[in-house]
């Protein structure tokens, strides 16, 4: 197969950069070196912070209804051509095109809600505070922006952040993930073709390299990372100690809690979803289930038949469950089943014996179920990040609760009964950012803000919503004071103290 060059995105156009260095991009379900992504040098990434800066002088002058009408001409292309994106994003990360489609869909919802922006900017007004002085608010764009993204969600991920960034007046500099980076690429074209201004949205390719420049340049105001926590934290660490205000979103172990009165069946049907769609490989995914009571048996029984049933293969053949992203990422998820086996937990369905529809040289691992873990082993303590569903079993609630709440990740959780009492205690006393009841990946809309809690995420904003609003904006308060025209000339009075209202 011809491997494609994948360049930088810079000012309007490709950009070829001064770094000789580049990286593989593979097909996962064969197994095939697809593309060359440039790996950017630190002069590649200052060539893109300076069109930015170039562009920003425009664009954050420019009206909320211009401003407006590119997003929402943005937003017809990509809702029309989305299909497109979703083959790339199937060809490098390979989720099956079903996936792939509802991952930009879900992007879209916060392009959607970034078009409300001449609403969401509103700011508040306060008349005659003191004699002939009003007071009023105002949000102002930050200037250059800086967004990280993760393999996992290559069009979705940026999409939190980039809309809302360019809505509020900023210009960007994004930095995908390095093992499928054509996705920002495809989605930067379109934004040219929206008609947005060459130099607002820039794309760098690369690794550590881009990464560390972007955390040090002085005209990069604010950083957005999603990864693994190690590097969120040192992402948010690095980048708030050069005085930018970053937001990094990291890692999960997110525990799906099962009452004995909850729905089985429900309860089955989603734990097979979100334990292995996207092959696991999503930050809401369920990767630790806790049946309480006398539940485990009968549900481990249900999944298990539901498991049966699933197809794994090449994402364009219309199977429920993709590859994984590389070879090394598949033995790595591998290795948790012998360690598990060795462990002492339980192995119910074995991943590595499922039947496969793709290539032999595909990074494959089949649908994996363990029961009886417990919470020392690797396989609960680590995030494998895999197609791999851990359950423990548990006697009471208040055992479920001091699992979740032990667990250093607070990412997203579930909890599936049919008693509103126990749902409506568990969302007040569980610690953790996005609570799901009887929904296992609740994955808030575009209006509500996305964010973990703990390990899961570094700094005080999440991504969209309105808290997207504030992290890409700085407010002002202006005091102002205008004469009545009948009464100017009139002077005010000479006061050293401090000024107090009248
Ligand atoms: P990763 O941490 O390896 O990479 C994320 C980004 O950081 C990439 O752009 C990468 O190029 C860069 N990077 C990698 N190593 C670096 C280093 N040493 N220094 C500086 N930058 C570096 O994460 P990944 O494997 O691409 O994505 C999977 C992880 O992302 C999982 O841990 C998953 O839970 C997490 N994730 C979290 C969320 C969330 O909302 N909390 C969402 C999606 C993914």
């Amino acid at each position: 197969m011809a491997t494609q060059r994948i360049t930088h995105w810079i000012d309007g156009a490709p950009w070829n950069g001064v770094s000789a260095r580049a990286g593989d991009v593979f097909d996962p379900a064969t197994g095939q070196v697809s593309g060359r992504v440039d790996l950017a040098a630190t002069a590649d990434v200052d060539e893109a912070v300076a069109a930015a800066v170039a562009a920003l002088s425009q664009w954050r002058r420019s009206s909320l209804t211009a401003r407006t009408q590119v997003l929402f001409a943005f937003r017809e292309l990509l809702n029309a051509r989305k299909e497109e994106l979703a083959a790339i994003i199937t060809a490098e990360h390979g989720k099956v095109l079903s996936d792939a489609l509802g991952e930009v869909t879900r992007g879209l919802e916060v392009v959607e809600f970034a078009c409300g922006i001449p609403h969401l900017l509103k700011g508040g007004f306060s008349e005659n505070v003191s004699t002939k002085v009003d007071v009023y608010s105002i949000r102002q764009p930050l200037g250059v922006v800086g967004i990280i993204s993760p393999f996992n969600f290559p069009a979705m991920v940026p999409m939190w952040f980039f809309p809302v960034a360019i809505a509020c007046g900023n210009a960007v500099v994004l930095k995908p993930s390095e093992k499928d980076p054509s996705a920002a690429v495809w989605v930067a074209a379109l934004w040219k073709e929206a008609g947005l201004p060459d130099g607002v949205f820039n794309v760098v390719h690369g690794d550590k390299e881009a990464v560390d420049r972007l955390l040090e340049h002085p005209d990069v105001r604010s950083v957005s990372f999603v990864g693994s926590t190690p590097i969120a934290r040192y992402v948010y660490e690095t980048g708030t100690r050069a005085g930018k205000r970053v937001q990094a979103l990291g890692g999960a172990k997110n525990h799906m809690v099962v009452l004995p009165d909850a729905d089985l069946d429900l309860a089955a049907d989603a734990a097979v979803n979100a334990g292995f769609g996207s092959a696991g490989e999503r930050c809401m995914a369920i990767s630790a289930l806790v049946a309480v009571g006398p539940v485990a048996d009968e549900l481990v029984a249900k999944i298990r038949q539901r498991m049966d049933g699933l197809t794994v293969g090449d994402g364009t053949r219309g199977c429920d469950m993709g590859p994984l992203v590389t070879a090394a990422h598949r033995d790595k998820v591998a290795s948790y089943l012998d360690a598990g086996v060795g462990a002492g937990a339980e192995l119910v369905v074995d991943g590595r014996e499922q039947k496969i529809d793709g290539a032999d040289e595909g990074f494959w691992l089949g649908p994996t179920l363990f029961d009886r873990v417990e919470p020392g082993m690797t396989l609960y303590t680590d995030e494998i990040f895999g197609p791999v569903l851990s359950v423990l079993r548990v006697g009471t609630y208040d055992e479920a609760l001091e699992l979740v709440n032990s667990n250093p990740y607070g990412n997203g959780t579930a909890i599936f009964t049919n008693d509103g009492g126990a749902a409506r205690r568990y969302q007040n006393e569980v610690e953790v950012g996005m609570v799901g009841i009887n929904v296992a990946i609740p994955v808030p809309m575009a209006y509500y803000s996305f964010g973990g809690w703990k390990h899961s995420l570094f700094g005080d904003s999440h991504a969209h919503g309105m808290e997207g609003v504030q992290f890409f904006t700085r407010g002002k308060v202006v005091t102002s004071r205008w004469a009545d025209p009948s009464q100017r000339g009139t002077g005010g009075a000479v006061n050293l103290g401090f000024p107090t209202h009248d």
